[in-house]
């Protein structure tokens, strides 16, 4: 009896361990085959005709101009461009024509967004629309999400399954012990929350950073001040976010850095971070000799306005010192980078936030250098990527309404191109 009994327990734990192994193959590490998905580049020929072209920001537009890709690529620009008879001609009524657009702060960690591995292409093509394609963007960089979506999402893009944006990913941010941020505590269940990676020490952290990076992380996150109560910031100790760093840059990637307040942008500037993936809200303490520093050690930032004032407050006392900040940031030379840290917020559109970069005194070829030149540097692809130059990718943003005579134009997206494919049409 006691035998048999045995042997049941046995059986059904054996079967308990097969469902289990199987569950988190299925779930956790088959969507994350193939990290680094090849770029696809379409074949065939396009011509867009008779467009306004900002090919740079700073320099003079063509008034009605031609641009003609072909495999992918932008072949040739300018006003007076022979469009061979095989080309496809995209409709293009007086609109305007910009690099793509790149978000430089996203995430996909709503719900709609996991198990993306087993969604329909449907229903994650209209998500990709919704979020990023309809508002322009032909890149994104992810800081953070679960990789095992958004590896997946990407591979599914590049395959040629899904319409997307070009997807940059932090695979998993790096935390202060006991770190996590309040509103990642209400939003995610416990278990989730102890699984974040919240290294204790320097060697803890440089094999989170390594690990990240090895299963297709391009880039490392790191919360070097994390708001762990309503009011109050965790700084990440210095010497961790330290050799976070320096095994990045080892790595040849970046580090991007959410700094909230004085002492996180400290912890972000003196441990050598790339980006800052938010102006810091609590401004108090960030001065001028502090934002000096950071430009001199080369460190760009992601002001993120629109977020701050959705999700806290639009209450003047609240975002005026933001704003100034990010003022004072860019009058001092720093390099600004256009991101809305959307899928943390629920609400994708862009107005908002070109409204509030103009409250902190930016211009439309400002904002037209956050939005291509500026991030295809930092990550350096100015070569593929940023403006409209024959050779470069066929990466286009098309606009039915002038971004320099408004900026709310920037958000009247027309159609989008993406590698030479027509992928988003109004
Ligand atoms: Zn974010």
């Amino acid at each position: 009896m006691l035998r048999r009994w045995t042997r049941h327990a046995l059986l059904s734990l054996l079967v308990l361990i097969v469902v289990a192994s199987t569950a988190v193959w299925v779930i956790e590490i088959y969507p994350r085959r193939e990290p680094h998905p090849p770029l696809r580049l379409a074949q065939g020929t396009l011509a867009l005709q008779h467009a306004r072209i900002y090919t740079a920001p700073g320099a003079p537009p063509i008034a009605d101009g031609t641009i003609l890709i072909r495999d992918g690529l932008i072949a040739a620009v300018g006003p007076q461009v022979a469009v061979p008879p095989d080309a496809t001609v995209v409709p293009c009524n007086s609109c305007v024509v910009t690099a793509g657009f790149w978000n430089a702060h996203v995430h996909f960690t709503e719900r709609k967004w996991s198990l993306a591995e087993w969604k329909s292409a449907a229903t994650l093509n209209s998500q990709l629309a919704d979020m990023f394609l309809s508002r322009g963007f032909t890149t994104v960089i992810d800081l953070a999400s679960n990789p095992a979506d958004t590896l997946s999402i990407r591979r599914r893009i590049e395959r040629g399954e899904l319409s997307g944006p070009c997807i940059y990913t932090a695979g998993t941010a790096l935390y202060p012990p006991h770190g996590a941020p309040f509103y990642l505590r209400e939003a995610l269940p416990w278990w989730t929350v102890a699984l974040l990676p919240q290294p204790a020490t320097s060697e803890a952290a440089r094999r989170i950073v390594h690990r990240n990076l090895g299963s297709g992380a391009d880039l490392t996150k790191l919360f070097t001040g994390s708001w762990i109560e309503r009011g109050r910031v965790l700084p990440m100790q210095m010497d961790i976010a330290r050799v976070a760093v320096e095994e990045s840059h080892l790595n040849g990637r970046l580090v991007f850095a959410h700094p909230s307040n004085l002492a996180g942008t400290r912890v972000a500037v003196e441990s050598g971070v790339d980006v800052l993936a938010h102006a810091a809200d609590d401004t108090r303490g960030i001065d001028a000799v502090l934002l000096s520093t950071a430009i001199h050690n080369n460190m760009a930032m992601i002001p993120t306005l629109k977020m701050f004032s959705m999700t806290v407050t639009k209450d003047s006392h609240y975002m005026d010192p933001i704003h100034a900040e990010v003022r004072q940031f860019h009058q001092l030379g720093g390099q600004l980078l256009f991101g809305t840290d959307v899928g943390y917020m629920t609400d994708y559109s862009t107005e908002g936030e070109f409204a509030e970069l103009g409250k902190s005194g930016l211009d439309w070829q400002d904002i037209l250098a956050m939005l291509t030149t500026n991030p295809a540097a930092r990550m350096g692809v100015s070569n593929q990527k940023g403006t409209i130059t024959s050779g470069k990718l066929a990466d286009l943003t098309i606009l039915s309404a002038d971004p320099s005579q408004d900026l709310a134009n920037f958000a009247r997206v027309q159609a989008v191109v993406r590698s030479g494919k027509v992928v988003w049409r109004r």
